[in-house]
């Protein structure tokens, strides 16, 4: 038996992800999933909220990003070493894998709030000698291989897990699975509860983050049935996941009792794909202390004192002196500028209005939508200085995203003598930050309604960055035209083909990029503060993740 010194004390919130943002030196997470997860653990410590969180140890990372000067993407191995963070647990429990048994060990994080309030993770790994090779592979890469690698890495993740807070000697008062990955969590419950759904579906709660069926996890029963043996999970899948795929989320819907999306428009989807489930809708949010920059940290803790832990306490904005948001918004800038000038020689200024888009490459999140038309924006930055900042990672098996990021370079090319802008490798946590605090104009234009909520945004707000953003996700809920950011495009309310709303994207894009942004930026420079600091006040305050944790407990553990 592992010694906890008063881990165990209590009963525990089991959190469950495939992917979590420990912090930027960490590398198990790929993107929003990961670093929400990350955010949510971080707000409980703050709350003093029991969680156990419980992870892959993904020991080889997700990958590093190069890109040479055709902007292909060069994907390097980011391996780490756990046992520099965290330590190695001797409990062992046992999962079957093509009817044989493999064994997995753990590693215990510690996560500690400034409030002194710890939370333990658990992250499995399947890395012992014990295993076959192909077995010590399972926990290595974060979403590498193909179907039967993912199922393998679901079934550590979700019986596996399961097994280990049992072994470790977890009482449990709730299984939060955080999208389907885990889904398979719930047969091991089933189990251990004489197959009483009843009494599973109470201990069960299930967040869904993917607005699209394509975009939840799949497997063939070929796969299936090659990879798990025992006749009764074989039954207990096809009458909990699906006839003929075993779907993981139908797998979360049909046991939980507390379901949601995480933004209310995300909801409404949801709800339409998934006729008679009840699901309900918990906004995402950031953690405020997190992806607030040190600059901004600073006056924060001048005017608001104790916003770090209350975050709601951003509401009270109206102080803080204009010259004052401004003055650190460029201190930020200037932290950002110079990275961007140290690792390229695009020369870039501290005085141009600045645009930042980093995210996933991936087709829906549209990242050459600014360059739909080209001469237009030729004939913007004549009338007012921009310079844009890109970054982002392509999936090793997104073909599509790849592409994207090629075009990309190939358009910088196109424009290099008009329009300074650059394409930063190996987007991150950090570099995240960097960018979301020290560009003016933050865009998102997600492709409707793929994009379930989005978090950037809500960073860039912490850090008075102006949102310019398609009405998708958390952005319908965020956005007062003009007064808090501004919108691209129609309402989701409205009813246009989709051929319709792409074009009205694109002339609105253009259109206030050209007399409302540029102009206010250049010329209107109180007006454009008054949206900086509602940025802070009016959204900041509210898409936080210690609001997000507040929800859950009251709505979903208690
Ligand atoms: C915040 C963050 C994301 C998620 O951003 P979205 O706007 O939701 O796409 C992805 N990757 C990193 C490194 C982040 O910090």
């Amino acid at each position: 038996m592992d010694d906890f010194e008063g881990v165990l004390e209590g009963q525990k919130i089991a959190y469950f992800s495939m992917e979590i943002g420990f912090n930027n030196i960490i590398p198990t997470y790929s993107g929003g999933l990961g670093v929400l997860a990350g955010d949510t653990i971080r707000a409980s410590a703050d709350l003093s909220v029991p969680l156990v969180g419980v992870t892959l140890v993904s020991k080889k990372g997700y990958f590093l990003q190069e890109l040479d000067l055709n902007g292909n993407q060069i994907e390097k191995p980011d391996d780490w070493n756990p046992q520099d963070f965290m330590k190695q647990l001797s409990t062992q429990v046992t999962v079957q894998i093509e009817g044989r048994d493999v064994q997995i060990k753990a590693w215990f994080y510690e996560h500690v709030s400034p409030t002194g309030f710890k939370i333990p993770i658990i992250l499995l790994d399947t890395d012992i000698d014990e295993n076959l090779p192909v077995d010590r592979e399972i926990t290595h890469y974060l979403y590498g291989g193909d179907q039967v690698y993912r199922l393998k890495q679901e079934i550590v993740l979700g019986m596996g897990g399961t097994k280990m807070l049992e072994a470790l000697g977890f009482s449990v008062r709730k299984y939060h699975m955080n999208e389907g990955h885990s889904g398979l969590l719930t047969i091991e419950l089933l189990k251990k509860n004489n197959m009483d759904a009843k009494v599973v579906k109470h201990l069960c709660v299930f967040t869904t983050h993917t607005p699209v069926d394509a975009g939840h996890d799949k497997f063939s029963y070929d796969i299936v049935d090659k990879l798990i043996v025992d006749e009764e999970t074989r039954m207990l899948l096809r009458k909990y996941g699906g006839h003929d795929k075993l779907n993981m989320t139908l797998l979360g819907l049909n046991l939980s009792n507390f379901i949601n999306g995480v933004a209310k428009r995300h909801k409404e989807i949801s709800a339409q794909m998934f006729p008679g489930y009840k699901i309900e809708a918990i906004t995402n949010g950031v953690h405020s202390y997190t992806w607030t920059c040190e600059c901004f940290r600073k006056l924060y803790d001048k005017y608001i004192p104790g916003w770090a832990n209350e975050p709601e306490l951003l509401v009270r904005t109206h102080g803080i002196l204009d010259s004052e948001i401004w003055e650190t918004h460029m201190s930020a800038k200037r932290i950002l500028i110079d990275y961007v000038n140290d690792r390229t020689d695009i020369g870039m200024d501290y005085e141009s209005l600045t645009l930042g888009f980093a995210r996933r490459a991936t087709g829906y999140k549209r990242p050459k939508f600014i360059f739909h038309d080209i001469d237009r924006l030729r004939r913007i930055n004549a009338r007012g200085k921009i310079q844009i900042i890109f970054a982002g990672k392509a999936h090793p098996k997104d073909i599509e995203g790849k592409e994207l990021i090629r075009d990309i370079h190939r358009i910088i090319d196109e424009l290099k003598d008009d329009i300074k802008i650059v394409y930063l490798e190996d987007y991150d946590m950090d570099l995240g930050s960097k960018m979301t605090s020290g560009v003016d104009v933050w865009l998102n234009t997600p492709q409707r309604p793929l994009e379930a909520s989005g978090t950037s945004g809500m960073k860039a707000a912490h850090n008075g960055v102006i949102n310019f953003s398609v009405l998708a996700g958390w952005w319908i809920e965020g956005c007062i035209e003009g007064v808090t950011g501004w919108s691209i495009g129609p309402h989701p309310s409205e009813n246009w083909s989709h051929e319709q709303v792409k074009k009205l994207e694109h002339d609105d894009f253009y259109n206030k990029l050209e007399y409302v942004i540029v102009p206010g930026y250049y010329h209107s420079r109180n007006r454009w503060i008054r949206i900086m600091n509602n940025s802070i006040g009016m959204i900041a305050y509210y898409f936080n993740s210690h609001r997000v944790v507040h929800q859950y407990v009251t709505n979903a553990y208690l």
